[in-house]
């Protein structure tokens, strides 16, 4: 087939492979995948702390065109996930289309020739990071936008005072040797629930710094028996209606977010009880007061996990609720007066996560920067948290707006690749070169949802990395995902300014 348009992809992770699978799946077209990194996976890559899975369900935390009978556990590790997403991208031939260790800049869009132009840089990797080749320029039609939401780590300045080994979470380095160290972990997020078990296991104490505890829930599930695993690929309907029900409980679980009058005081209660019970019966009463919290649930990622408070019970292990005072070259000081010598400080202190596409670069129409453009208007305007005003033939995957607390974003950035897929069918139909979404319809579309927003319970008395300097929450979508699947269903040209193609006589 001849193929009009040029696709570029940068990223490949979830994201990107939905989207170049989808493109070529839906619409016959190639595409080239651009990654910085060596190999697929993005986050599940990236991230090799000990512990590192995801917390939400594996059958839900994966494609819905390549179901896998095989996931271990009900929540697996990233090796597994990183494995799961190579196999895919081996399936559909996606190595022959990827430039690996290649960092794109910027784009800018042309629109005298109606392109995307791409300046990437070869990344060349080593234990101490990237050095980086000459620049190169790539022209594509469209581009997707896959960059992931986690990136850059956030490593806070008061930190750089300690002379021992310091580790980011999203960093990790394998040859530090926590046997028999008095190791801290600073933060008390998904990355450190998972990381403070392990950690704890080699540890010869394990001093854990939480300003703000997280509220944790029971895991449903463990290890998926071989029994198990073999109906789900001789029935693979089996496993499609299982995925469903899980899909189903975990989405009916947004009202706890979105309608906190009516919901968040129940859910406080099972949470409480839940955490009580099983500190009551590890011998760890003591952890009750220190570990419940005192914000409503949901502000913060919730932990479902079976092994944070076997971990954090464990005689070895210190909770400290006291802010850090001082960091001192061996040592951390907290505001209660105490002073803990330490030999690793491990920082589970998340990510940046305002600053949408890292250092990456983009320019729209008039060489307007998508960073700028975001950042000013308080609250970053999309549509149908796709598309971007001024920004044509964007199309952008898991950026603001489509963050979720209580469902799998691999459905999220389904949606969104099956809306921009809808959108490039009918531009080849209609002969159409490029769209811009009009800009009443962003407005109209993103006035909502940070209305909707502001109403959830990410905007009561809490902060959390979902909000931006102002206190906006502009991560997450404010609605159920089926709410979402139904938004994104189908695309109308009519909702975007459109250029069309000279025809070629
Ligand atoms: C530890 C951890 C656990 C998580 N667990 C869950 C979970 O259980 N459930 C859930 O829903 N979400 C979870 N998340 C969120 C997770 O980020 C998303 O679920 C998902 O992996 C995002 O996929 P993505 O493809 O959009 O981004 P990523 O996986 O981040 O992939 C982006 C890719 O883009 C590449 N890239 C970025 N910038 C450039 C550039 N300038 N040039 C070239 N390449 C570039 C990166 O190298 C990367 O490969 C978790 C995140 C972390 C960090």
């Amino acid at each position: 087939m001849k193929q009009d348009l040029k696709i570029g992809i940068i990223g490949g992770g979830f994201s990107g492979l939905c989207a170049a699978i989808q493109v070529k799946k839906q619409l016959g077209l190639d595409v080239e995948i651009i990654d910085k990194d060596t190999d697929f996976g993005g986050t599940w890559h990236a991230n090799t702390y000990p512990g590192c899975a995801c917390d939400i369900p594996s059958h839900v935390y994966s494609f819905s065109f390549e179901l896998n009978p095989y996931w271990s556990r009900y929540q697996s590790p990233r090796q597994e996930i990183c494995a799961y997403l190579r196999s895919v991208a081996a399936k559909y031939g996606l190595y022959q289309r990827t430039r690996f260790n290649t960092e794109v800049i910027a784009a800018h869009w042309i629109e005298s020739d109606q392109l995307w132009k791409v300046t990437v840089r070869k990344a060349f990797w080593s234990a101490q990071g990237a050095t980086y080749g000459e620049t190169e320029e790539l022209y594509y039609n469209v581009l997707f936008g896959a960059v992931g939401p986690l990136m850059v780590p956030n490593k806070p300045k008061m930190f750089d005072t300690f002379q021992g080994k310091v580790i980011h979470t999203a960093k990790w380095d394998n040859s530090i040797d926590m046997k028999n160290k008095r190791v801290a972990v600073i933060g008390s997020g998904a990355s450190a629930i998972q990381a403070i078990p392990e950690l704890a296991k080699e540890a010869k104490t394990l001093y854990s710094y939480q300003r703000r505890p997280a509220w944790v829930g029971p895991q449903v599930g463990d290890y998926y028996s071989q029994r198990t695993k073999t109906l789900f690929s001789w029935f693979p309907i089996l496993m499609r209606l299982y995925r469903f029900l899980i899909f189903v409980i975990l989405d009916r679980n947004v009202k706890i977010f979105n309608k906190p009058d009516e919901y968040n005081e129940i859910a406080r209660q099972r949470f409480t009880a839940y955490m009580t019970k099983t500190l009551t019966s590890l011998n760890r009463k003591d952890l009750i007061e220190k570990l419940v919290p005192d914000y409503p649930v949901g502000c913060k990622r919730i932990a479902y996990s079976r092994i944070y408070l076997e971990g954090i019970a464990r005689e070895n292990v210190y909770v400290e609720r006291s802010p850090i005072a001082a960091i001192k070259s061996n040592s951390i000081v907290t505001e209660n007066g105490e002073e803990r010598e330490i030999d690793v400080l491990v920082l589970a202190t998340g990510f940046i996560t305002q600053d949408y596409m890292g250092p990456l670069q983009i320019y729209g129409q008039n060489g307007l920067s998508l960073k700028k453009y975001w950042a000013e208007n308080g609250f970053p305007k999309t549509y149908k948290t796709v598309t971007v005003n001024q920004f044509p033939n964007l199309f952008v995957i898991l950026g603001p707006g489509s963050g979720l607390g209580h469902n799998s974003v691999v459905i999220m950035a389904e949606c969104q690749v099956t809306y921009a897929v809808d959108c490039i069918r009918k531009m080849m139909k209609k002969n159409v070169k490029s769209i811009n979404v009009k800009a009443e319809r962003a407005e109209e579309f993103s006035n909502t949802l940070d209305k909707e927003l502001s109403s959830t319970v990410w905007s009561r008395n809490c902060m959390s990395w979902y909000q931006n300097a102002m206190g906006k929450v502009t991560l997450l979508w404010s609605r159920s995902v089926t709410e979402f699947w139904w938004t994104t269903r189908s695309a109308n040209l009519n909702d975007y300014e459109q250029v069309k193609a000279v025809k070629q006589s």
